[in-house]
This record gives C-alpha cells, sequence and structure tokens, in this order.
C-alpha cells in the first residue's frame, strides 16, 4: 500500500484510482473483519476529495454512526467532528471508514466488539491485540494507508505490534481529546497507527495542537516534528522488563540493542520496580475512571433503550443488555474501588502508587533520553487460548506505564519470527519530548532494515 506520505502528493485523479484500488482490497479482505463500515463508495461519500485515512470506532466523525464497538450504541449519530477529525480534514486527508475495536477500548485483543472479532493479518487464527485491533489490522493487512487509535494503555502500540506495524501515543494532552469517546479521561490519548515511522510523524503533526474544548489540551508551543536519522541517541534499555518476556521476544530486542550499540547510540542499563504495581495501579485508575464515564449511558441520552416500568428498571435493563460482559465487569470493579470504605484502599493507593511511577520514570530520564522496552511479554496468541481476564490484563504491563505517567511512546517493528509473526520494540520519551520518540523510532526503523 502506498505510504501517507506520497497519497498526500497524489493529483486527484490518481486519488480517485487509490480509492477505487483500496475498496476492491477491503472486500476482497473482509474476512479480517479491521472494518465496521466503509463509505468509499457508498451514497454517504464522506471521503471527498482527500486521501483516505480509516478512523477507529470511538472518534466522532460528523453524520456517522460512532458505537465504540458496543450495542449500546447502536443507532447512535455523532453530531459534531472531534477535533482531531476537523484537523485531519483541512489537511486534505478524509475519514472514510469505522475501524473495529474492542468494546469501549477495554481490551487487548479487539475480541470484544459487539460486532464479532478480527484477525491477525499475518495469521489468522491469532488476535491483532486490542482495544484498536481493526486500525492495526487495516493497515498491516494493505487495506488502509493510515488510521488513527486511542490509547488508554497501550492500545495503539500493542495492536500495532502484535499485526507489524507502527504506533505512536503522544503525550497527554497533545492531542486533543474532544469527540473521543471517553474510557479513563487521565489516560487517553488519540494517536496514529501507521506504515512507517514517517507517515506516523505527519499524521501526528496533523492532529495535534492546544484546544480550547479540552481543559486538558497543552497549551503551549507545538513545533513541527523534525525528524533527523543520523542523530546520536542515549538509551536506556529496561533489562528487567526485556528478561521477562518470550524467548523469541527477548533475543530479537537482544539483537537490536547490539545495533544500536554498532550504530554508535549509547545505552545503560536500568532495572524498574514498577511492572507489577503498573497493572494494578493501571486497572484500579481505568476501571474507576471509566465507571464515571460510562455513567451517562443510561439509555436515556444516548443509543439504545431497553424496555421498562420504571426509571430503576429502564437503567438496569438498558446496561444489562447494552454493555458487553467484559465492559460490565469493569464498571463493576471501577464502581466498587470508588465506594465509600474502599475508596482509600484501593483509588488512593493506585493514585499514589501513580506518582511513584511517574517519579521512577523521572529518575531515568535523569541520564538518558528514551527508554528501551519490549511492548508485549508475548507474541500474538491464538483466539480462545487466554481467556481468563488477569491473564489477558497481565500482558499490558510494559504499556500503561507511559499513559499513567503521561508519556510518549512508540512501536516500531524491529524483526520477524520464523513463522512470519512480527516483533516490535517499545520506545518511551521524557513528556513533551514526541519528536525525539518518533527520532528514536525512526533510528530503530532503519537499523531493523540491516
Ligand atoms: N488493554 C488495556 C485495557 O484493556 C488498554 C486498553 C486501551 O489502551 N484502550 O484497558
Amino acid at each position: 500500500m502506498i505510504s501517507l506520505e506520497a497519497a498526500l502528493k497524489l493529483s486527484s485523479e490518481e486519488l480517485k484510482n487509490l480509492k477505487q484500488d483500496l475498496s476492491k482490497k477491503i472486500k476482497e479482505k473482509k474476512e479480517l473483519g479491521a472494518y465496521i463500515e466503509q463509505f468509499l463508495d457508498s451514497e454517504i461519500n464522506t471521503s471527498g476529495d482527500g486521501v483516505p485515512v480509516a478512523i477507529k470506532d470511538n472518534i466522532q466523525v460528523k453524520g456517522w454512526s460512532v458505537t465504540s464497538a458496543s450495542k449500546i450504541l447502536q443507532g447512535y449519530i455523532a453530531p459534531y467532528d472531534a477535533t482531531a477529525i476537523v484537523k485531519l480534514k483541512n489537511a486534505g486527508i478524509c475519514p472514510f471508514g469505522r475501524t473495529n475495536m474492542d468494546e469501549f477500548a477495554m481490551g487487548s485483543t479487539t475480541a470484544t466488539s459487539f460486532y464479532g472479532k478480527t484477525l491477525n493479518p499475518l495469521d489468522n487464527s491469532r488476535v491483532p491485540g486490542g482495544s484498536s485491533g481493526g486500525s492495526a489490522a487495516a493497515v498491516a493487512g494493505g487495506i488502509a494507508i493510515a488510521a488513527l487509535g486511542s490509547d488508554t494503555g497501550g492500545s495503539i502500540r500493542q495492536p500495532a505490534a502484535f499485526c507489524g506495524c507502527v504506533g505512536f501515543k503522544p503525550t497527554y494532552g497533545r492531542v486533543s481529546r474532544y469527540g473521543l469517546g471517553a474510557y479513563s479521561s487521565s489516560l487517553d490519548q488519540i494517536g496514529p497507527i501507521t506504515q512507517n515511522v514517517k507517515d506516523a510523524a505527519i499524521l501526528y503533526d496533523i492532529i495535534k495542537g492546544h484546544d480550547e474544548k479540552d481543559s486538558t489540551s497543552y497549551n503551549g508551543e507545538y513545533k513541527p516534528t523534525n525528524l533527523d536519522p543520523n542523530k546520536k541517541l542515549k538509551i536506556a534499555v529496561i533489562k528487567n522488563y526485556i528478561e521477562n518476556t518470550d524467548e523469541v521476544i527477548k533475543n530479537a530486542l537482544l539483537k537490536t540493542i547490539e545495533k544500536l550499540k554498532s550504530a554508535g547510540h549509547e545505552i545503560v542499563y536500568k532495572e524498574f520496580s514498577n511492572a507489577n504495581i503498573d497493572i494494578a495501579a493501571y486497572y484500579i485508575i481505568a476501571n474507576a475512571e471509566a465507571s464515571a464515564n460510562l455513567s451517562r449511558f443510561d439509555g436515556v441520552r444516548y443509543g439504545r433503550r431497553a424496555e421498562a416500568k420504571n426509571l430503576h428498571e429502564l437503567y438496569a435493563n438498558t446496561r444489562a443488555e447494552g454493555f458487553g460482559a467484559e465492559v460490565q465487569r469493569r464498571l463493576l470493579l471501577g464502581t466498587f474501588v470508588l465506594s465509600s470504605g474502599y475508596y482509600d484502599a484501593y483509588y488512593v493507593k493506585a493514585q499514589k502508587a501513580r506518582e511513584f511511577i511517574r517519579r521512577e520514570y523521572e529518575e531515568v530520564f535523569n541520564e538518558a533520553d528514551l527508554i528501551f522496552s519490549p511492548v508485549t511479554p508475548t507474541l500474538p496468541y491464538k483466539f480462545g487460548s487466554i481467556t481468563e481476564p488477569l491473564k489477558v490484563y497481565l500482558g499490558d504491563l510494559y504499556t500503561v506505564g507511559a499513559n499513567l505517567a503521561g508519556l510518549p511512546a512508540i512501536s516500531v517493528p524491529v524483526c520477524k519470527t520464523n513463522e512470519g509473526l512480527s516483533i516490535s520494540a517499545q520506545l518511551l520519551g521524557k513528556a513533551f519530548d514526541d519528536e525525539n520518540v518518533l527520532n528514536g523510532g525512526l533510528v530503530l526503523e532503519n537499523l531493523s532494515k540491516e
């Protein structure tokens, strides 16, 4: 598939052909389940004259159905464009399809979607990762030039790693969350999923910027990203994270570190004590915020309304019918940790742990510009092979830290396995040093070609 960089230079005649070709390919690869809906050749031709980019089903595009892949939002039409979408449209990019995801972005497999699962394009018997699995499968499967996803605890980086494409989570506050279906507001961030690092930088530059409509939007300087493949980097390798991954991932990452050294980059070794508390803190905070955010889905204001005899029954029936099992589990957990009597024991403690994690990153950044770590502890697993929720949650242990600390992070493919699966490395940077993270991503990408 043509890169975003090249597509942005096409004439309108060339773009027309590209869209026809894309539409054909999407139909041929329908079994991937990457798209919930696409409008390339429908009457709602929102693709206009621009470069077509795919959009996760939790980002509002005016006039489109937007459902966060949930039954509860069936029938809901977006009344306005998310700020990221306004920016895309202004830059000559047109959203053309809704990609599949885990319901309300809660998950790591894209198997909890109301619309059914998405398959991993590298091996259809394996999960594509999640929650932005539809966006990653579309890009990696050659049926999207680029896509937008959202990342609360790894949902851009992990599916990108499982499918073999690039995923970038910007610093918290750099991309407006206005028009993004809220999961956990203090962690959520929109970002690009692309075929290469240059495209990620291009898409990120388009969607970033201060937005009055998002009170957590960063109100400072936004310079264009300047990529320099020859820049020498100072990288902290998190040794115990790398040792705690499957053998095949460990070996690939160790080889990548050797390549970085030979190319003249400075490597320091560090250990993190936070891996075990990251997951606990993340799942308490994310679920607590989700329980508050999703309380708006009550059968009165948005989407589906269940049959009921009174108001209480209306709430209960709508939620019982509309939310899937994983979402219900998380809302119960989130409500529990915020309830009086448990608030201090869980929620307050998780907030303290979050501050501890943030400081631990800060200390490492006194000695290095970037942190190198795995994205996931395992390769993409087969559908149905991991069913216990806690085991699935543990797969997020290397990605949630960036969200808890608000840091920019990228996942970049560095090697292929013998079975044709992909292995990625993750780079994290200081807050607002998104440029260096993208730059490090470019260095990794170039080294992986050698
Ligand atoms: N897998 C994580 C979760 O289920 C992350 C999801 C995300 O980033 N949206 O919460």
